[in-house]
């Protein structure tokens, strides 16, 4: 039919859970056995032969059934919208998300529901790379300033950051784009690696992959620490002699101290040259963070995979509480919301170095740091992208990592499409693996339980196949 809108006509989600915690993959001294799980989201829509907007929110196991729902909450302010205008303009449909008058009160601009944002907002803005032709870091970097400052909420960051002053940080920022562009896709972006380093290893595989994560050209570790100080002791002292004196070696407590804990760990672990302590305390503690800062420098103070939202990032700038900023592309509001807080770090002249692992961290925030180098910060100086070698195989465009860097994206889109195989299997609690799991260490006599009342009702198959709208 002749000039007929497309319109996005299903918000499809799915609850996927990787049995990750068998091999105590990702263990660290709070989450010791996480199943890394995507709350996943689909959108479809009416065009002819057109993409899909592919998206996610990335949880640890239980309670992704609790994140699929918020997702699902959210439909009806994307279901109807006209492909061409949500794809022109994200930043209304992520206005509206976050401005819902009233499953606004489940945050504000915080936790599950945030997530959720995120997920629907990054679907959006895998849609609108794919239907550009370009990977999201090229849309991103070859997009107008003021497009680019049109697509941030400044609501609540004027004290430290207006539109003008973000404009100028863009105008500013895009002078050699063309070369830096070329530069990475030549040598790609600086990664580190914490595949060797989480808690649940022992002394011969925590020496046996530091040891090649330096053979494959990582110039920066990361180890779990945070459970018992001898073991961390002896653990650096392994790590380091493994590495040899001139990797940054950087250790990752994950909330573990109260403040004064942190600064006595922190400090006992000095003698191991640690690059940065990561996730001291509460996320929520800006004023702790800066007291720790304050305390354990040189060693650098670094945060931000569980700060909800651009607000308490900006805070955390504010307070001077933090050398490194930690963006995830999961946990804010989606590519709006992170714009923001690489702006905020361009303004405070603070390095971001992503949290990525998980399962499809790296794959999206990659092209946030691409973004920011080709025409935001311009430089790669102490940045680095974390990188994990888990389930990367379930993505259609994994990562590619080439001596100790990322290479950059050519596929349009956020590279966020998990394989089809892959979603059909790992479903929970209807899909072929867990269907068929014999109780493993986390499918509890309740989650079993609970599953056979599912099957009876024939709710497993419904989460199996997604959930359409
Ligand atoms: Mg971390």
């Amino acid at each position: 039919m002749p000039g007929r809108t497309a319109r996005v006509t299903a918000v499809d989600t799915y609850d996927i859970r990787f049995p990750t915690s068998r091999g105590l993959d990702g263990s660290d001294a709070m989450n010791p056995d996480p199943d890394y799980s995507a709350a996943y989201v689909v959108l479809r829509t009416d065009a002819e032969g057109g993409p899909e907007g592919h998206g996610f929110a990335f949880t640890i196991g239980r309670g992704n059934e609790v994140q699929v729902a918020a997702i699902h909450a959210l439909r009806h302010h994307v279901v109807g919208r006209s492909v061409e205008e949500v794809c022109a303009d994200p930043g209304t449909l992520y206005r509206d998300l976050v401005g819902d008058s009233q499953l606004r009160w489940l945050g504000p601009e915080k936790g599950v529901l945030h997530m959720a944002i995120g997920a629907v907002v990054n679907a959006v803005w895998d849609l609108a790379a794919k239907r550009a032709g370009k990977p999201l870091w090229r849309l991103l970097a070859e997009a107008e300033p003021e497009w680019l400052v049109g697509q941030v909420d400044f609501r609540h960051l004027t004290d430290a950051l207006t539109p003008g002053e973000a404009l100028d940080l863009l105008r500013r920022g895009r002078r050699g784009a063309a070369e830096r562009t070329a530069r990475l896709l030549e040598g790609g972006y600086p990664a580190y690696t914490t595949s060797p380093g989480w808690l649940g290893y022992d002394d011969d595989k925590l020496t046996r992959l530091a040891a090649r994560a330096v053979a494959d050209g990582f110039r920066q570790i990361k180890l779990k620490v945070g459970a018992d100080l001898d073991d961390d002791v002896r653990r650096c002292r392994v790590a380091r002699s493994a590495v040899g004196p001139d990797v940054r070696m950087a250790v990752d407590a994950n909330q573990r101290w109260d403040v004064a804990e942190a600064i006595r760990w922190t400090r006992a672990l000095a003698e191991f040259g640690p690059y940065w302590v990561e996730e001291p305390t509460s996320p929520d503690d800006v004023l702790g963070h800066a007291a720790i800062r304050r305390a354990v420098a040189p060693v650098k103070v670094a945060t931000g995979e569980h700060v909800p939202n651009r607000i308490v990032f900006k805070q955390l700038l504010q307070a001077d509480a933090v050398d490194i900023v930690q963006i995830d592309a999961a946990r804010v509001g989606g590519v709006n919301e992170n714009l923001a807080v690489l702006l905020l770090a361009a303004r405070y002249g603070v390095p971001v170095c992503p949290h990525a692992g998980g399962v499809g961290l790296c794959e999206l925030v990659q092209h946030l740091s691409m973004f920011d180098y080709v025409a935001l910060s311009g430089t790669t100086e102490d940045r680095v992208i974390e990188y994990v070698d888990h389930l990367h195989e379930h993505f259609l465009d994994p990562v590619v990592i080439r001596e100790g860097h990322y290479t950059a994206p050519t596929a349009p889109g956020f590279s966020a499409a998990m394989r089809p195989e892959s979603i059909a299997r790992y479903t929970y609690p209807g899909g072929a693996f867990w269907a068929a799991d014999p109780g493993g260490t986390r499918n509890t006599a309740e989650d079993r339980a609970r599953d056979g009342t599912r099957e009876r009702d024939g709710t497993a198959s419904e989460t199996a196949k997604g959930r359409a709208v």
